[in-house]
């Protein structure tokens, strides 16, 4: 049992973090994960509708009694969700775990805390994170440059961003970006997290519902397999390197514009690729950790290892430095 304020805030056994990832933040991912004892969340953007959200969520109940979460990303789409219905289904459904992440999330955080939900926000920089502190989050998920999807522009590995967040922040705080096994979970404890979160990673399990053929090709790019787009727009977002994603950097060294983009970068088009399992169809989200990623498990196996592993190298190879036990340190 790894216990951290992180746990005992939220109820829950493991400090692993299923967060939002558009497209894949659905009922039996996100139940699996609080089934396996970690905390997973359902992403409120991948439902069509504000009452389909209400559905999913609906569904996620039938199939834990544990807790979950719901993500809303509030950052620039081709058509702008309707936030607020989002956020009121999201209240009247009686979740009560949030994790914002984006842009100016004030007026979501008001509301969803007079509604007494806990509340985590996803923020890239350590002045973001200061920010939500004082708007009242409860817990901040600090993203380094690793992630998949949405790093910011500061361009701060987990190394210096999570350290240096944890010498500021005083609620606790959970390290993504570039996490997937148990060496960086022991990693983000040491470097002042209470726990991680992980996308790219759940993305290559067997209750993701994704077409095999997207698995297998996590497995087979390894940490170079990325690409940033979106830089010229200050929008950067990291994604799988494959055809699409090649050719949008391209037009952007060009000088190109969203509108001469549009057509290869947007999200409907990047959901093809998860259905119908042909990689190189659009853009989708994978990070830096794909470099450790080896095989596809379910999530409680997953979980599982993590957290034995990780209590294995607290436990031998760490302990074993400082007592002096060299040969059991190199375990
Ligand atoms: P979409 O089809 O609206 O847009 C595709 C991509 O283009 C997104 O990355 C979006 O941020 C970007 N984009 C859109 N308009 C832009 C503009 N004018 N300038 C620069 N970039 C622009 O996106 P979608 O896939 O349907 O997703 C809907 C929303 O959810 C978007 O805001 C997206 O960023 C967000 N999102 C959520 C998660 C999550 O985990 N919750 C992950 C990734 C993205």
């Amino acid at each position: 049992m790894l216990k951290t304020r992180f746990t005992e805030m939220f109820g829950v056994e493991h400090p692993i973090v299923q967060g939002g990832m558009q497209w894949v933040g659905k009922a039996p991912l996100v139940a699996a994960v609080a089934n396996a004892g970690g905390l997973g969340f359902i992403t409120a953007l991948t439902q069509p509708t504000p009452e389909d959200l209400a559905k999913e969520i609906a569904r996620c109940k039938e199939m834990t009694d544990k807790p979950f979460g719901v993500n809303l990303t509030i950052l620039p789409a081709i058509k702008p969700p309707p936030y607020a219905e989002y956020r009121a289904a999201i209240i009247e459904s009686g979740v009560k775990i949030v994790e914002t992440a984006g842009y100016k999330p004030q007026e979501h955080v008001d509301h969803f805390k007079e509604h007494g939900i806990k509340v985590i926000h996803k923020c890239t920089a350590v002045r973001h994170a200061l920010s939500a502190e004082r708007m009242g989050v409860d817990a901040i998920s600090i993203d380094g440059f690793e992630c998949a999807g949405h790093p910011g522009e500061d361009d701060i590995p987990g190394l210096i961003l999570i350290p240096a967040a944890a010498d500021k922040v005083k609620i606790p705080m959970i390290a993504s970006g570039g996490f997937g096994d148990a060496r960086g979970l022991v990693a983000a404890l040491a470097l002042g997290a209470e726990g991680i979160n992980m996308g790219t990673r759940f993305c290559a399990t067997q209750e993701a519902d994704i077409h095999d053929k997207v698995k297998q090709q996590m497995i087979e790019n390894d940490e170079r397999s990325t690409n940033l787009i979106f830089r010229t727009l200050h929008n950067t977002a990291r994604v799988a390197k494959n055809a699409v994603s090649d050719e949008v950097v391209a037009k952007e060294r060009e000088g190109a514009k969203f509108e001469d983009i549009q057509h290869l970068v947007s999200g409907q088009r990047g959901k093809v690729v998860y259905s119908e399992g042909d990689p190189d169809h659009g853009i989708w989200s994978a990070g830096l950790v794909q470099g450790l990623i080896h095989d596809i498990p379910t999530v409680q196996e997953l979980l599982t290892r993590i957290v034995t592993e990780a209590e294995g190298i607290i436990r031998g190879r760490l302990s074993g430095f400082v007592s002096g036990g060299a040969a059991q340190a190199a375990e």
